[in-house]
């Protein structure tokens, strides 16, 4: 705020757009002053900038829970296309899914350091832990803005094998291989309930993976098919029973990632009933693909796309707000490496999604009626807020940090990897054709993308102060 000639006046003004709070959509105006929002009002006092809201929607910034950047390109390359693709899709938190080989003591700061003057938007990490030594040093992440850790129950044995972040400053990839046993797990479970942390879970038991990924190989089988058979929901299931016990047992928060199975959905709703403290992701790709319909294999993920009844499923989950959260499982890499080689067997699992995930929300979910507004908001952004910590983040209110995403439900706009400036030249969802879409995205008061076009600087978003309550 600047005192002028004893009138004060504000930094912006949002006039005439129909915004979403916490008690539904109200028409008023937004005010905004040092990064905060102000007042939600019907005056409209006087500000050096201002944005006219005429048409659109104003929703909490979008809150993205799950996104890999930093393994196939360079942290500091990374976290500028990425972020990049994210403000273009209306989000204005990133929420790094961490992986590391060594010692977060020795280089969790050289790699923090990295990225600092990269992001375009805001952004917070979740520490995945691979072995005892990350363990000991769960403590050390929760005193640098880390409140939350990833536990990968996919990966170990003969299906062990992962890529991990870059070294800064290396365009060399990271190959490594680690075992996550059902010993580390209750370890990991244990350690993160003393830390008051969610645990979030990739929860595909890796023996049953590995046992099965064998067979269809042996059956000389291809395609998004035969991956679904390999990595069935029942290795799913094996892995939330597991887990849950270590849950109830520690009384830990377990946070499940990538959710889109019947069967799992299901076996989380047992769990809950046994009185497990639960929260379910579930990404864009699960409400929209099935392997019956999906050819090639740009759609190779873990775990697999199901079917068309499991996509089903998934909507009248979310209806049943058995969901929590919407997490891309963005994946910035490109088509050299993930289709390298001519089978399913040799691509490399994940894809891009970060920009489509709203519109592909606002168009599948809210403009056919499957879900409302308001519904749409906790999913993106105010759950999320709530779950991790971002205690500034996911409200249009007073005190909150000015995180908006203007949206315009009438917006019709092909999809292309063009669109969004990031590092993958390629993306599941090319040439569809989507409803309702982001067209300004403002974090902390500062507009970042206007019409597609951003108009922010990379370096302006910082890593988020999080609070467990
Ligand atoms: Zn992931």
């Amino acid at each position: 705020m600047k005192i002028i000639d004893k009138l004060m006046t504000y930094d912006l003004l949002i006039t005439d757009s129909h915004v979403m709070t916490q008690n539904g959509m109200v028409e008023k105006n937004i005010v905004i002053d040092d990064g905060k929002i102000k007042l939600i009002t019907n005056e409209s006092p006087t500000c050096d900038k201002k944005i006219n809201g005429s048409g659109l929607v104003s929703i909490p910034g979008v809150i993205d829970t799950h996104v890999h950047y930093g393994v196939y390109s360079p942290i500091d390359q990374a976290a500028i296309t990425e972020s990049h693709a994210a403000a273009i899709g209306g989000v204005t938190t990133m929420m790094r899914m961490f992986r590391l080989e060594g010692s977060y003591i020795d280089s969790l700061q050289k790699h923090l350091l990295a990225s600092q003057k990269s992001h375009y938007i805001d952004y917070t990490l979740h520490a995945s832990i691979f072995n005892e030594n990350q363990i000991s040093e769960m403590k050390h992440c929760t005193e640098n803005q880390i409140l939350s850790f990833k536990i990968y129950m996919n990966l170990g044995g003969d299906v062990g094998h992962v890529y991990m972040e870059m070294n800064p400053g290396e365009e060399k990839l990271i190959s490594s291989q680690v075992n996550v046993t059902n010993e580390l797990v209750e370890k990991i479970v244990k350690r993160a309930s003393e830390l008051k942390c969610p645990v979030l879970v990739h929860a595909e038991d890796y023996q049953e993976c590995a046992c099965a990924m064998k067979t269809e190989k042996e059956k000389n089988h291809d395609g998004l098919n035969s991956w679904s058979q390999s990595r069935s929901p029942d290795f799913e299931v094996k892995s939330i029973q597991t887990i849950c016990e270590y849950g109830r047992k520690y009384d830990c928060t377990i946070y499940f990632v990538h959710i889109g199975s019947k069967s799992a959905l299901d076996q989380i709703q047992l769990e809950k009933n046994n009185g497990t403290k639960i929260f379910v992701e579930t990404c864009p790709h699960y409400l929209t693909l099935s392997h019956e319909t999906q050819d090639g294999y740009l759609a190779k993920v873990m775990p697999p796309i199901r079917t068309k009844n499991d996509v089903e499923y998934v909507w009248q989950s979310l209806q049943k707000n058995h969901i929590d959260t919407i997490g891309t499982d963005h994946v910035a890499n490109q088509l050299k490496l993930k289709l390298d080689g001519d089978d399913v067997w040799s691509a490399l699992a994940g894809f891009p999604g970060i920009g489509t995930s709203l519109p592909i929300l606002l168009s599948e979910g809210v403009n056919k009626n499957r879900i409302t507004l308001d519904h749409l908001v906790n999913l993106t952004s105010t759950n999320a807020s709530k779950i991790f910590g971002l205690s500034d983040k996911g409200n249009i209110a007073p005190g909150f940090d000015a995180d908006i995403t203007m949206i315009d439900l009438k917006k019709e706009k092909k999809v292309s990897p063009e669109l969004f400036g990031g590092f993958s030249d390629y993306l599941v969802y090319d040439g569809w054709n989507l409803k309702g879409w982001p067209v300004k995205t403002i974090v902390r008061g500062s507009l970042i993308t206007e019409d597609f076009e951003v108009v922010g600087k990379p370096g302006y978003g910082k890593l988020v102060t999080r609070k467990l309550s």
